[in-house]
């Protein structure tokens, strides 16, 4: 039984816990809990802390008591951030380039991101049509808040980046959820999309290559969703491109602009440098698209943030516009890592797992182990199969449940091949012992 504080989690979130077997909520705990959520805006009431940032924390807490946890939840890259893009922030910081910038954020790093837009995509985009933003989490945040109203519906693809549906619920939007199936890659078809769409729908959030499948939609995948939003005038799309330089096998990145340039002036591209430089911490990102909701996205920014980071923006300049060889080992290296945890999910009894096309994330199908108990743990759920993963056997993922498509869960490969192996082992033994009934 688990003893945990409820404070700061959402009634859904906590009616479950109080229904479920496996936590103890004091009555004094629920009174506390029921007043402050009184005291707090409605606006929070759907919202949930990000999962996966709750997971890494916790590994991270075992392993300061002493417990050798391997995580697996993070979504950060395990590198350094290259030397020439810590060095350009470097004089930046030097020159004193420490104040305020642009709302939108330098003319320097803006005319880099249209420069990638244009050599990377060939699509054009002007600087009032370009902002940078505090991470590619404040671009879609900037954004939902800029184009939705509530009661707007938001359809989103699951499994799903987990902050797609807060955010929307922040914006009073509704998440409607597309659940795509495994057999076609996880990734939405027009019929599906075309279903999902009613007079209320204000955005599709198309997220390629996704965290957390990995699936990368192809060109002519993308064209087919392209005719579907065609007839729909009223919607618009968002195409989340924060991992367009981590795709695998040669695949040819192409966004929804790209394949439907009809689509250029109700799409907005969001993208950042953490993913595919390691920059997580620098938090920059960056939205272009069409110049009404730019702007509206550069007032929301300048009444909360301002800008992003003077010296940040620099170094993210330079990492768009400098040479892109330093993408390259780390792309090596989570091709080699992909392949040999795509093989060794697949060799672990009761567990499949499709080889995702980019990103750095697998997403294991764990049906086998449902029903499965051992060391008095039934596994009803991917939330049993984490916890159970963490308690006996010190690895932490996240559990599918988390992303809106069960039974499976998120495994990220940003981490050493040695980290993984000893991961992949001890996950085979659990799976092994489970199925094996103890
Ligand atoms: N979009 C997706 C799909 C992500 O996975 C993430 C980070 O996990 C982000 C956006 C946000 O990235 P950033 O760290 O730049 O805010």
């Amino acid at each position: 039984m688990d003893i945990i504080d409820i404070s700061g989690k959402s009634c859904a979130l906590v009616q479950a816990m109080l229904t479920s077997r496996r936590f103890f909520v004091s009555t004094f705990t629920i009174n506390f809990w029921k007043a402050t959520m009184t005291l707090l805006s409605d606006r929070l009431k759907n919202v949930k802390p990000s999962p996966t940032l709750a997971i890494t924390a916790k590994a991270k807490a075992l392993r300061a008591q002493g417990r050798d946890v391997i995580g697996l939840g993070s979504g950060e890259p395990d590198f350094d951030t290259p030397k020439h893009i810590k060095k350009a922030a470097i004089e930046a910081l030097k020159e004193g380039f420490t104040k305020y910038t642009p709302v939108d954020g330098i003319p320097e790093l803006k005319a880099a991101i249209i420069r990638k837009y244009h050599g990377e995509c060939g699509l054009a985009y002007e600087p009032g049509q370009v902002v940078a933003t505090v991470g590619g989490k404040q671009a879609f945040f900037n954004l939902a808040l800029a184009l939705v109203n509530p009661g707007d519906e938001v359809i989103i693809p699951a499994p799903y980046w987990v902050s797609y549906p807060d955010m929307t619920h922040i914006a009073e939007g509704k998440p409607v959820i597309l659940p795509t199936q495994e057999k076609n890659g996880f990734k939405m078809t027009p019929e599906e999309l075309e279903a999902a769409i009613t007079p209320r729908t204000k955005l599709v959030v198309i997220n390629s290559p996704s965290n957390p499948t990995g699936a990368t939609y192809h060109r002519e995948e993308l064209e087919g969703i392209g005719q579907v939003l065609l007839r729909h005038p009223h919607v618009w799309a968002v195409t989340d491109d924060i991992y367009d330089k981590i795709v695998f096998d040669g695949l040819p990145f192409v966004n929804l602009v790209q394949a439907v340039p009809e689509l250029q002036e109700r799409t907005i591209i969001l993208n950042g440098v953490s993913k595919s430089y390691s920059m997580t911490g620098w938090r920059i990102g960056f939205a272009v698209g069409p110049q009404p909701v730019i702007k509206a996205m550069t007032k929301i920014q300048s009444q909360s943030t301002s800008c992003a980071t003077s010296f940040a923006q620099r170094g993210a300049a330079t990492a768009l516009s400098g040479s892109q060889k330093c993408i390259k080992p780390m792309l090596k290296a989570f091709h080699q890592r992909r392949t040999f945890v795509v093989k060794a999910l697949n060799d672990m009894p009761g567990v499949s797992c499709l080889a995702p096309e980019g990103s750095f994330y697998a997403y294991p199908n764990i049906a086998g182990l449902i029903g499965t108990k051992a060391d008095g743990q039934t596994i009803e759920s991917s939330l049993d199969l984490a916890a159970y993963l963490l308690d006996h056997y010190d690895v932490a993922i996240v559990p599918g449940v988390a992303f809106g498509l069960d039974p499976y869960f998120r495994l990220s490969f940003a981490t050493s091949m040695e980290d993984l192996e000893e991961a992949m082992t001890r996950i085979h033994r659990a799976a092994k012992r489970l199925l094996a009934g103890g």
